[in-house]
């Protein structure tokens, strides 16, 4: 079992830390995507913990056999349910019937899974122990999904050829909504697919950033200095100082950003009178 090594361990986080461990016959794969950014900062401050787990350590013969032919015949090969069951048994993770699900989760990557979403990520940032488990080859004998796992994951509608990318995923997109990993905690709420204020705010109140969190829909457009960059200039109302016309321009082009790219968010998303009304109006503009 390896631990994932930081040269920086510093401790000044009191809060509860959360831990994940990966499943992989390819620990070696993390070394990149865990060491930069908001993601190594969170395991440099404990926040985060991560192990990883070498599929290979688990196996008893002396090729250190993982995968086996499919039943039934066909392409490929596929990940065997002992090493797995080794790996995840030796994690003090309640078996499957047993679990806690409001503190512990074990989950299959898979193409199959369903898609992980904000919404899956909040609600696996509430636990204290998440196991992620990474196939390859053809999959993970269904056995392992059947009796092991009580979550299946897919990160999207197309094909990886392993589960180590979307674990990498999972663990980012859950980190940075971890109390204290954000330097802001506020920017998880005005961001795409965030959450909506339980009321509206005043339109004079706080940051101009949007008319409220974002209610599950797009983030708006955003722009840094300089003013005017290859004859595109930043928007007037953005350098204006009226917080009230900021918050309608930034809502306005989030609505029509949602529309635009991902319409399916309209649906559930939390929308006023007056942005039903706005959306209306760009579509009868077309
Ligand atoms: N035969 C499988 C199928 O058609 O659904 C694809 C297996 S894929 C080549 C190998 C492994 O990559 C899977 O077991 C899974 O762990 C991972 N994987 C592939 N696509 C994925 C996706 N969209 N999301 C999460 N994991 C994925």
């Amino acid at each position: 079992m390896a631990a994932f090594q930081l040269p920086l361990p510093v401790l000044f986080y009191d809060g509860r830390a959360m831990r994940f461990e990966i499943v992989t016959i390819f620990p070696e794969f993390f070394d990149g995507p865990f060491r930069h950014g908001v993601l190594s900062r969170a395991l440099e401050t404990r926040i985060v913990e991560i192990g990883l787990h070498d599929l290979r350590a688990f196996t008893h013969d002396r090729h250190k056999t993982v995968d086996d032919r499919p039943f039934g015949g066909g392409e490929g090969m596929v990940l065997k349910a002992q090493p797995i069951f080794d790996a995840v048994e030796g994690l003090g993770i309640a078996e499957k019937n047993h679990r806690d699900l409001k503190r512990e989760s074990v989950v299959l990557l898979s193409a199959q899974g369903e898609r992980f979403t904000q919404k899956a990520a909040q609600e696996l940032a509430s636990l204290e122990h998440v196991v992620l488990i990474c196939g390859r080859y053809e999959g993970v004998d269904e056995r392992v999904n059947n009796l092991l796992c009580d979550r299946e994951h897919s990160i999207g509608d197309y094909v990886l050829s392993g589960g180590e990318l979307g674990a990498a995923v999972i663990v980012d997109a859950v980190t940075r909504l971890l109390p204290g990993v954000l330097g802001n905690a506020d920017s998880a709420r005005f961001e795409s697919f965030g959450q909506a204020d339980a009321s509206l705010p005043s339109l004079d109140e706080g940051l101009p950033r949007s008319m409220h969190g974002s209610g599950g829909l797009l983030d708006y457009p955003h722009y840094t200095r300089p003013a005017e960059f290859r004859g595109v200039a930043v928007p007037d109302v953005l350098a204006g100082g009226d917080h009230a016309a900021i918050r309608r321009w930034r809502r306005e082009r989030q609505l029509e950003k949602t529309l635009r790219n991902r319409p399916d968010l309209l649906r559930d998303a939390e929308l006023t009178k007056e942005d039903r009304e706005f959306l209306e109006s760009l579509k009868t503009q077309g």
